[in-house]
């Protein structure tokens, strides 16, 4: 071990396991890409003021847990603790919204920074996959989106996770509503830092987990009574198309989320295995989010799904993805000739797509075996001297342990002939 440790709340994604990760991305990802969205990356800091705006002043996200900083220059920069506003400032500043073809559809994937205190499934640097439909207001979006989610969850087998549903109402609505809860809140039993809440941002106080909380809030005044024709409407639309596509929501009226930009839908992707970071993934609409970062009115709708959580939930429920060998063939010279013509034949295959790995370091036979039984190849070529005076190598299979000497000319053609049959 070196000196130096990964930082607190931070971990290293090293093989065999880091290859689940690229797995997991890679399955969130593709229903996206099969729909429309193409790919955005943003850089990994931007001005603090975009998420002070953007997600809001009185979260705990810009609050408590951004990583900001000003640089030598005296730019006054946060390290991005989230996905959407970067990615609403991109299409915007690249002008994607004036092309005529709204909705921008984009997904991204990347590391995010939140400085929280670090548990299981909370980490200070973790990884996200994400999605934004921006510019257009359509219950069929917001279906589709959580339709996709869906989709990447179930390619990934899993199957005890949990979509809750709530919608937030609007500009309309949600003030009238905002000012009841007001009211309801002022008269209950609650700290200091609650009460201001009360005045910055009430709904948040909802999401309270703390039981002497909770316990008050019951007989709190829920949104649902009070969204607006338009908005219970939206919502009926989304439910209906959900459940048409035979997704499975439970309405959830508490879920509110700990970003202010979100309106109407909202959405959080649970997984009942994980203990108390059980959100793997949430989102939902955001319509005022790009005039609060100066922008035009673009209704938009998107979410992140958390890759280091939905790891965590293969593992809750003992999922093992199926993934295909690194390596197909595992080269092993012995003597100074036959790594001459092994290394030509390896870069041969590769040249050919079949990946393929060397014994590197002048190993004798065992060792070099070894190497060829870990790297989890299909098949070994072996060679040395006598082999190559005869103009062979040997085949080795690794799965039936049957070995056959094939010309050094034909195998490169032979190794891909097997390998596509295989
Ligand atoms: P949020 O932006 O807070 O809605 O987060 C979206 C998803 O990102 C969550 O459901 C988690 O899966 C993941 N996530 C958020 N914060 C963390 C964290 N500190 N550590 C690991 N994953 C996180």
């Amino acid at each position: 071990m070196s000196t130096f440790k990964a930082p607190k709340g931070t971990y290293d994604l090293l093989p065999p396991d880091s290859a689940t990760y690229l797995a997991v991305r890679d399955a969130i990802a593709t229903p996206l890409r099969n729909s429309g969205y193409g790919y955005v990356e943003t850089p990994g800091f931007e001005n603090v003021e975009l998420f002070a705006r953007g997600v809001g002043e009185s979260t705990d996200i810009v609050n408590k847990e951004m990583y900001a900083f000003t640089t030598r220059g005296g730019d006054q920069l946060a390290l991005r603790p989230e996905g959407t506003a970067s990615v609403l400032r991109a299409a915007l500043e690249g002008n994607l919204h004036k092309s005529g073809n709204l909705p921008v559809k984009l997904w991204y994937s990347g590391s995010y920074y939140r400085y929280e205190r670090p548990q299981k499934g909370r980490y200070r640097h973790f990884s996200q996959v994400g999605a934004e439909a921006i510019g257009a207001e359509d219950p069929a979006l917001d279906a589709e989106l959580i339709i996709l989610a869906d989709q990447a969850y179930r390619a990934l087998g899993l199957k005890e996770f949990r979509i809750l549903l709530n919608s937030l109402g609007d500009k309309e609505c949600r003030p009238v509503y905002r000012a009841a809860l007001q009211d309801f809140l002022r008269g209950l039993d609650l700290d200091e830092e609650t009460r201001r809440r009360i005045d910055i941002n009430p709904l948040r106080v909802l999401d309270d987990k703390r039981a002497e909380v909770q316990k008050q809030l019951v007989g709190a005044p829920m949104l649902r009574d009070y969204l607006c024709d338009a908005c219970k409407d939206y919502h009926e639309q989304v439910r209906e198309l959900l459940t048409a596509q035979g997704v499975r929501y439970e309405d959830d009226p508490k879920l509110v989320r700990g970003l202010d930009y979100y309106t109407r839908t909202t959405f959080e992707f649970v997984h009942d295995g994980l203990g108390s970071q059980s959100a793997v993934g949430g989102g939902g609409r955001y319509d005022g989010l790009s005039e609060m970062i100066g922008g035009p009115a673009l209704p938009s709708v998107g979410w992140a799904l958390g890759v280091d959580r939905t790891v965590l939930a293969l593992q809750a429920e003992g999922i093992t993805l199926d993934l295909p060998a690194a390596t197909s063939v595992f080269a092993v010279p012995l003597g100074d000739e036959a790594r001459r013509v092994l290394f030509a034949k390896v870069t041969e295959l590769r040249r050919a797509g079949i990946a393929a790995d060397f014994s590197y370091g002048g190993k004798g036979l065992k060792g070099a075996m070894k190497n060829a039984n870990r790297s989890g190849a299909r098949y070994a070529v072996v060679a040395g001297e006598r082999d190559l005076a005869e103009g062979v190598v040997q085949l080795k299979d690794m799965e039936s342990g049957e070995q056959e000497a094939l010309a050094v000319e034909e195998f490169v053609a032979v190794l891909k002939e097997k390998l596509k049959r295989a």
